[in-house]
């Protein structure tokens, strides 16, 4: 098996959305997904084209109510080539006899690639094979490349290449009754003989883009003098080339395209600069050259290798794979956050949730210039986080839960529930803790990167206004001397408040709490790390008084955490006297019933009522911070930590969970590598099989999860290498599933590039000879040593 291919025989129209998101092609700029060139949206198909960034708001009025969503646009569909031969309908999957079909992802430089053999009405036999790329290389262009061999014939064929902005966002079924227009056109145009261009502005953010192409036709290296006639509208253009085909012969047809928009820097009108960059367009093949090149350049940063499973080796790199096409060396350019469904579908309508705290790891050790880019997005948008703390009446900065273009709360307050067909209250806003991860982010990136600059610029004043946040929205309560959180929830959707009660919100989120107690530690750690001017000019400017670092002080010591009275931490005060559910019955009944949320509420009942949970949330907290971390701070806050407490609380949760997100398999795999090896690895299995099995039958079509992918990249770092920062030293702590013969995988700490290599009981770790580096300080508990280029240090592992 190649390690970098994701392939699919025959063609299935069940599973073609599926298809379609995981083999999409992308390069952190803009995605598309993988539907045939020649297909229309039609509940088969679905061609979608996103950017980062390219939101519009529109209101739907439902039942009389206004409802306004921000969406993530679906660009206008510059795939568009299509057949005709000898002037017959234009071919579809769904007209013709399919004699061969091959659909696949080259994982390696992101191609997706079609063969098809079939047979017209006629009884013509014809070979297509289509490549198409999203450069890597050149951020603004992509191409396609057709190669027609008709079998038993020859004659003449038009190829239809368009751009068509007749399109809108239908792709998420149960969103299909709010408005899924955003597109205005604003006019086609023509530049020269083989260009044609499309410009269009999104109704209401205005936001421009233009789209060109130039459709050249080949025979034998040489190009053919094709017949070209052009038909346009204001939201669609075309051109149609006419050529002979001869039996046998491979005629190549070659599309190539650009894409500009108004938030795209040294643009004036973005049609005219499309146009022009679509003119002076490489050919197919030195344009795939380069961007295969920069895909070989990602790989040798980012490649993850493990010995012992192919699959598990293939599935690694198709998450690898998609992730850059989502986040990549560009986006860090661009004013854009990390879409928890990535840039291939519509699901979540593009929005930033939390999600970036599985991901951002990943790019802290390879791609830091990523990182630092996706918390820009949350730094630009600090203006309205004040100012939604503001108007909550709380202080600092208050992230929403979704973010969009502005960083304003775009969750919906009402979704609509597939099960029951009715609409219902979503109080899912008050996840709160999304200011946490921003926080617990900041400082990783921080940690690993040794940013300090970005730590003086912009981290420290997100830290310290996220800080002010809680200690704002906390009270102490004198009764128990301890400071509470009430109205927020946790991770965990199934409950957003508790049964029967008029108001949103749970008291005492133990995850919340703690992340708080532990933020409000660490925001001490500041002055350490920026020159003395930096931290004053920033007290300064905040008005952070001595009273405010006392009170966090004091917070990161009496911040209360709900235990049930036995060890375990009540995931939120009141949890324990939940009612249990009968699960045996409720797998009995429906099967997969991992959104039980809907499940109840389809039959009447709340899930609020029961001891349930969505996805891993008090179990996050062993996930996010080590052992040794964890025993600090619940020492710190007074709270018994003991031997056994992660064990304990990760078995009681894993019971009542029903993984509702399929980031909590991310999670529980992580924190089980040390508990239990062996269900750690079935959990990984899922996750890492989740969105290319389509585990939660149907969502991935609707967009790849992208915390979930980066995820499984992290607990292999995280946990099965152990790697964890502690005192500007690298440590590992290595659990090597007994599935893996080996793990290797370059990284970057504190800009010195090292390839990590487990196997066997021997960790080695070798600093590249080459280029800038410094010496770091790195190895496992007890034998920590200097590494400077060129060194190459071999550990042996010895597990008690
Ligand atoms: C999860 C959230 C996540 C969101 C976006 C939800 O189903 O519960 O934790 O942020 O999906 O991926």
């Amino acid at each position: 098996m190649d390690g970098f291919l994701l392939g699919y025989d025959g063609f299935d129209p069940g599973t073609e959305g599926l298809r379609e998101a995981l083999t999409s092609t992308g390069n952190g700029y803009l995605c598309a997904r993988g539907a045939a060139e020649w297909e229309d949206a039609d509940g088969v198909h679905y061609p979608g084209t996103y950017a980062h960034g390219g939101y519009n708001r529109e209101t739907t009025i439902l039942g009389g109510q206004p409802v306004l969503n921000e969406d993530l646009v679906n660009l206008p569909n510059w795939l568009v080539l299509m057949l005709s031969i000898e002037g017959d309908d234009v071919i579809r999957l769904a007209g013709i006899e399919l004699v061969s079909y091959r659909h696949e992802l080259d994982i390696r430089n992101v191609t997706l690639i079609r063969q098809l053999r079939f047979l017209d009405g006629r009884g013509r036999e014809t070979r297509l094979r289509s490549r198409r790329f999203v450069s890597m290389a050149d951020v603004h262009h992509a191409g396609i490349e057709w190669t027609l061999v008709p079998e038993n014939w020859s004659g003449r064929v038009e190829v239809i290449s368009a751009l068509d902005g007749r399109v809108s966002n239908r792709g998420v079924a149960r969103y299909r009754q709010l408005e899924g227009r955003h597109l205005d056109p604003v006019s086609p145009r023509t530049f020269g003989p083989e260009v044609i261009a499309l410009k269009a502005e999104t109704r209401q953010s205005n936001l421009y883009i233009s789209q060109a192409t130039r459709t050249r036709v080949f025979r034998d290296g040489q190009q053919l003098p094709a017949t070209r006639t052009l038909y346009q509208m204001e939201d669609y253009i075309q051109q149609v080339l006419a050529f002979d085909v001869h039996q046998g012969v491979p005629t190549r047809v070659e599309k190539m395209v650009s894409f500009y928009t108004s938030r795209d820097p040294a643009v004036s009108d973005t049609l005219v600069r499309a146009a022009r960059s679509a003119a002076r367009h490489d050919e197919f093949a030195a344009s795939f050259g380069r961007h295969s090149a920069a895909w070989d350049e990602l790989w040798r940063v980012c490649d993850v290798r493990v010995s012992g499973n192919d699959q598990v080796q293939l599935l690694l790199r198709v998450h690898i794979a998609h992730v850059l096409q989502v986040c990549s060396r560009h986006t860090a350019d661009l004013d854009a956050g990390l879409p928890a469904r990535g840039l291939n579908g519509e699901a979540y309508r593009g929005h930033v949730f939390w999600d970036e705290i599985y991901a951002l790891p990943f790019f802290n050790f390879r791609l830091p210039e990523v990182t630092r880019g996706l918390l820009m997005y949350r730094y630009r948008r600090m203006g309205e986080a004040r100012a939604a703390a503001r108007e909550a009446g709380w202080r600092g900065a208050m992230f929403p839960w979704q973010s969009g273009s502005e960083g304003i709360e775009e969750t919906q307050r009402v979704h609509l529930n597939p099960m029951s067909g009715r609409w219902e209250p979503d109080l899912s806003r008050n996840q709160r803790h999304v200011n946490a991860a921003i926080f617990y982010n900041v400082w990783r990136f921080v940690q690993t990167a040794n940013d300090l600059e970005f730590l003086d610029r912009y981290g420290a004043e997100m830290m310290l206004e996220i800080a002010r946040f809680w200690a704002s929205i906390a009270h102490f309560n004198p009764e128990r001397e301890r400071y509470e959180i009430h109205g927020v929830m946790g991770p965990d959707e199934f409950h957003e408040k508790y049964p029967d009660a008029p108001g949103a919100g749970l008291r005492n989120n133990a995850y919340t709490n703690v992340m708080v107690a532990w933020l409000c530690d660490t925001v001490g750690k500041l002055p350490s790390l920026l020159p003395a001017s930096s931290t004053e000019g920033l007290r300064a400017r905040l008005g952070i008084g001595d009273e405010e670092l006392a009170l966090w002080q004091d917070m990161s010591r009496r911040m209360f955490v709900p235990f049930h009275g036995d060890g375990i931490i009540s995931q939120f005060e009141g949890y324990d006297e939940l009612e249990e559910l009968d699960w045996d019955a409720y797998r009995a009944k429906y099967g997969n019933i991992q959104r039980l949320d809907r499940i109840l509420r389809a039959e009447g009942d709340d899930p609020d009522r029961y001891k349930i949970t969505k996805q891993a949330d008090v179990v996050m907290l062993f996930y996010l911070f080590s052992d040794e971390e964890l025993r600090e701070i619940f020492g710190r806050l007074g709270y018994d930590y003991r031997p056994d407490t992660a064990a304990r609380n990760v078995a009681y949760y894993d019971r009542r969970t029903s993984h509702g997100s399929t980031l909590s398999f991310v999670t529980h795999a992580g924190v089980l590598a040390a508990l239990d090896p062996e269900s750690s690895w079935d959990r990984f299995l899922v996750a890492l099989r989740s969105d290319v099995d389509d585990i939660q039958g149907g969502t991935t079509k609707e967009g790849i999860h992208m915390g979930v992918m980066a995820g499984t990249l992290d607990v292999l770092q995280r946990y099965y290498a152990g790697t964890h920062i502690r005192d500007e030293v690298l440590y590992f702590d290595p659990r090597l599933p007994g599935e893996l013969a080996g793990l290797s995988f370059p990284m970057q700490f504190r800009e010195t590039p090292v390839l990590v290599t487990l196997s066997g009981d021997r960790l080695t770790l070798a600093v590249h000879p080459e280029g800038v580096s410094r010496p770091i300080r790195a190895g496992v508990l007890g034998d920590v040593r200097e590494l400077c280029p060129g060194d190459q240090a071999v550990f042996e592992l010895i597990r008690a």
